[in-house]
């Protein structure tokens, strides 16, 4: 289990969390909702250990790693899916998964994991010795899932990945990501603008505004509670 409990996170002297609190259990999904500038992002690094935690703690299994650093707590098990496109970029497809690959657990044989991958995005397979930097937004974002998945994560937080796709790349990714979710069994964070999206492929689901949690619930009922005025404005 993945918890964050009582967290503040503050760049400088601005804070952009304030006492945030979220559990993410092995074999769910849980979305975290939020308008731009909500501290969405600031959750997910916070818990990937990039992002300046001031108070609270983030545990991995009952495992205090608030003071443990990003590429120990990815050691731990963690891959982070960052929003912006980071890749590799002069690097081809092909070896941007390799490289996460070999930095994961290794729990499949590469040529396994890469017939995964190139089964579930054939485009990725046309593409295999392109460099990342040439493909569409939408095929940057397919590999960014797939060196994420590859590693064969414990955790996995996925930072906006319908962020400027067209509507038939973002149907996919999130076929994909709900694929991934039933088939690792693992604890997944998806945060997300689009909330009904989110919500519809989540069990759990938290509110952010301005760095707090206005509300959290099971999914089924955040989504049913349009009438709420907090989700409803998200939604
Ligand atoms: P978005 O969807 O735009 O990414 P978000 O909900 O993910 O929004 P964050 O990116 O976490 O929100 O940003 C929360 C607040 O923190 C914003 O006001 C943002 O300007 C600020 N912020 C984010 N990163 C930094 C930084 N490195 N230094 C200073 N302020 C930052």
């Amino acid at each position: 289990m993945l918890e964050v409990r009582d967290v503040s996170v503050a760049y400088g002297a601005i804070e952009v969390l304030r006492n945030v609190s979220l559990c993410a259990e092995p074999g769910t999904t849980t979305a975290v909702l939020g308008a731009n500038g909500a501290g969405k992002s600031s959750l997910l690094r916070a818990i990937s250990g990039v992002a300046p935690v001031r108070s609270g703690s983030i545990l991995f299994d009952g495992q205090d790693v608030t003071q443990i650093p990003a590429h120990r707590r990815a050691r731990l098990g963690l891959a982070h899916a960052m929003e912006g496109r980071r890749l590799f970029k002069p690097l081809s497809v092909q070896n941007n998964l390799r490289l996460s690959w070999q930095f994961g657990a290794r729990a499949v044989p590469w040529p396994t994991a890469l017939r995964d991958v190139y089964d579930r995005f054939p485009i990725l397979a046309e593409k295999a010795h392109v460099p990342s930097g040439l493909l569409s937004g939408g095929q940057q974002q397919m590999v960014i899932i797939s060196c994420a998945t590859i590693r064969s994560p414990r955790y996995l937080l996925l930072d906006e990945p319908s962020l400027g796709l067209a509507p038939i790349i973002v149907s996919q990714i999130y076929e994909f990501i709900t694929d991934f979710a039933q088939r690792s069994g693992i604890a997944i964070v998806l945060a997300e603008q689009m909330a009904t999206l989110a919500l519809k492929v989540s069990d759990r689901g938290y509110v952010l505004r301005r760095g707090r949690v206005v509300q959290h619930g099971d999914s089924c009922t955040l989504l049913a509670d349009s009438a709420a005025s907090l989700t409803a404005s998200y939604l």
